[in-house]
């Protein structure tokens, strides 16, 4: 089972996305543990402050280091018989290493990732270079916080854990020699929807077809097809 380990100002933002659909049956499986920690929890004060003004001045406040380091600290003494070399903690950052689906093969092989989500105008940089295993981004824009790539990186890496996705689906994904993936249009009923033209001035009728090829029931061509018309991302 892998673990995650988030820690967040702002744990409820989490709690629903978290406790719905394929992942909220994947927790109650028992197949990954997902464990949100309120870093107002690690403060040194009553008022659980977590940030402080930036030293050379400048605007909005930064994540302070202690409470950081002591959440951290006591999740990691929390899984005691744990192979270090299978425990990563990632820092969410805009300058991080990019996250790929590549990324997300790798992590699924650990027991336990340790997530920490920045706010305001980020976090003490000695976080990134005394505490995180990794910098990660995932994407190259700036978001309010570090849950949004929480999530998304779990959910990448949950339905790459055997028995989240059902076996067909697994078998489905066409996996590259690298980790990557093909992926490629889908379509479904109806074969065919008749729609007023909305383009042409004569407002005639339009028709919107299934490629034919994916009718045919010939296996091989329809193969070819999904391999023609597949996006190859690593
Ligand atoms: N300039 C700040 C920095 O470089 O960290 C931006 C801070 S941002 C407003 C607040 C937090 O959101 C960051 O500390 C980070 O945890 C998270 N964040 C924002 N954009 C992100 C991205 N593209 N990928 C991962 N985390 C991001």
């Amino acid at each position: 089972m892998i673990k995650f380990d988030i820690i967040t100002i702002f744990p409820e933002i989490l709690s629903s996305y978290l406790g719905e659909s394929l992942i909220a049956r994947a927790r109650a499986k028992k197949l990954i543990k997902i464990t949100t920690h309120n870093l107002r929890d690690f403060a040194d004060d009553a008022r659980g402050t977590v940030d402080d003004r930036p030293y050379g001045g400048g605007l909005g406040m930064v994540i302070k280091i202690e409470p950081v380091y002591k959440a951290v600290q006591s999740l990691k003494s929390k899984f005691k018989n744990q192979n270090a070399k299978l425990r990563k903690v990632i820092l969410f950052t805009p300058r991080g290493e990019k996250f790929t689906q590549k990324m997300a093969h790798k992590l699924s092989k650990l027991d336990q990732i340790i997530f920490i989500c920045g706010r305001y105008e980020g976090v003490d940089q000695r976080v990134a270079e005394k505490i995180a295993d990794m910098e990660v981004s995932i994407g190259d824009y700036d978001l309010m916080g570090g849950e949004l790539p929480a999530m998304v990186v779990i959910e990448a890496i949950s339905r790459l854990v055997p028995g989240v996705l059902g076996k067909e689906a697994l078998l489905k994904e066409r996996i590259t020699k690298s980790g990557g993936f093909i992926e490629y249009a889908q379509y479904t009923r109806p074969e065919e929807i008749k729609v007023k033209s909305t383009l042409r001035r004569d407002s005639g009728q339009e028709s919107w077809r299934v490629p034919k090829v994916l009718l045919s029931g010939d296996h091989k061509k329809i193969e070819e097809w999904k391999g023609l018309h597949g996006k190859v991302i690593e």
